[in-house]
């Protein structure tokens, strides 16, 4: 039986977490994994395959010709929730553990820090929950994708600059939404979107209307000292160079937000659509971006050595344009011998949303472990 206090139900919480982000693994693989003995893996997988949380999904060649079964997490053994404000907006997502989004709707909620406001969003989402016939008794927690500096230890949003803000408690959020909530910046749930089993260190570019991005190590988010890592759109990129809204001049957000790309009044598949069609002065403008990117991108590789996903608004319009990127990369990192450490974002909706989900299942995923033993 699991119990939820004992260093056993810890156990079987990694085993979850560490198959959160792998599609598949065998029973040798999550014993190795997580340093496990044999016995105690098997114990933990047999009752959580009994319990339905995970399955079994196959089997692998194993060495010495005998086949092992390989086990993944049931992905709708439980749900999240995610939630995005942003500047005119709220998008609400329901995804399954894996992060995959089941049902989603955008609505005109302008955020302001009033209680009705709150009010407004608690009786959205339970709107949104009711006309998507989503059962809340699996849902495990809702994450919320805030633009702007979130203290997690004090539970405090520190600063928002699209909003005007300072020193907001987050328990405001709590109050009206009936799941365990974790409130994180915005480029970090975007970022976050993108772990995978092929990526779980990498830096994450979010190339969005305020430039922004998200450092991934071994799966976790790392935060810095005052919650600000990843904070790269104030790099510096072009010293003396355009003014950025921060107050410095030649920040890489001068450069690079899509701002720069689309006229007054156009939008952004308008203006690529003219870099399809060749337009001249879009192509120059598009050109000069890329240079920047490939400048930005090239000194956080040197930096962190690590993969580069390139993502936001722009990095949904990547891909046909990545090898060009990559080429002007190389003109800056002499040390590799390819440039194959820049990668397109594979979230290119509702990354703020599903990140968030993702983000908070991975605190509090392991509540699956508890409902189930309520419910035997
Ligand atoms: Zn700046």
């Amino acid at each position: 039986m699991i119990d939820v206090n004992t260093g056993k139900t810890q156990n079987a919480a990694r085993v979850l977490q560490l198959l959160r982000t792998e599609n598949h693994l065998t029973k040798q693989d999550i014993s190795r994994r997580l340093h496990l003995s044999m016995p105690t893996t098997l114990q933990n997988i047999n009752e959580l395959l009994e319990v339905g949380i995970l399955e079994e999904c196959g089997t692998s060649e194993s060495t010495g010709g005998r086949k092992a079964k390989k086990i993944r997490l049931r992905p709708d053994a439980g749900l999240g929730v995610g939630i995005d404000v942003a500047l005119h907006h709220i998008e609400l997502v329901v995804t399954d553990l894996r992060g995959t989004v089941l049902a989603q709707q955008r609505l005109p909620l302008q955020f302001r820090d009033t209680p009705t406001w709150y009010q407004s969003l608690g009786t959205a989402l339970e709107h949104f929950l009711q006309a998507n016939q989503i059962n809340t008794q699996l849902i495990l927690s809702a994450g919320i994708s805030f633009p702007g500096i979130v203290d997690n230890e004090s539970e405090v949003l520190l600063h928002s600059h699209i909003f005007s803000l300072k020193h907001i408690r987050l328990d405001r959020f709590h109050r009206t939404i009936p799941f365990p909530v974790v409130v994180a910046n915005d480029a970090n749930c975007a970022g976050f979107s993108e772990l995978c089993a092929e990526h779980s260190t990498y830096i994450y570019v979010s190339l969005n209307e305020s430039v922004g991005g998200a450092f991934l190590m071994e799966g976790k988010l790392y935060l810095g000292d005052t919650w600000q890592a990843g904070e790269i759109g104030h790099m510096l990129l072009i010293p003396e160079g355009t003014p950025c809204y921060c107050g410095k001049h030649g920040c890489a957000d001068a450069y690079l937000s899509p701002k720069v790309l689309r006229k007054k009044g156009e939008t952004l598949a308008s203006f690529f659509r003219k870099v399809e069609k060749q337009d001249e002065t879009a192509c120059q403008v598009w050109n000069t971006y890329l240079e920047h990117l490939a400048i930005l991108l090239t000194n956080l590789r040197m930096m962190l050595n690590t993969d580069l996903i390139v993502g936001g608004e722009v990095g949904t319009y990547i891909v046909p344009y990545l090898d060009d990127l990559c080429a002007k990369a190389a003109k800056y990192d002499l040390f590799a011998r390819d440039i194959d450490y820049i990668f397109p974002c594979t979230h290119t909706e509702n990354a703020f949303s599903a990140g968030a989900s993702m983000l908070a299942l991975e605190r509090y995923g392991s509540r699956l472990l508890a409902r189930i033993e309520t419910e035997k």
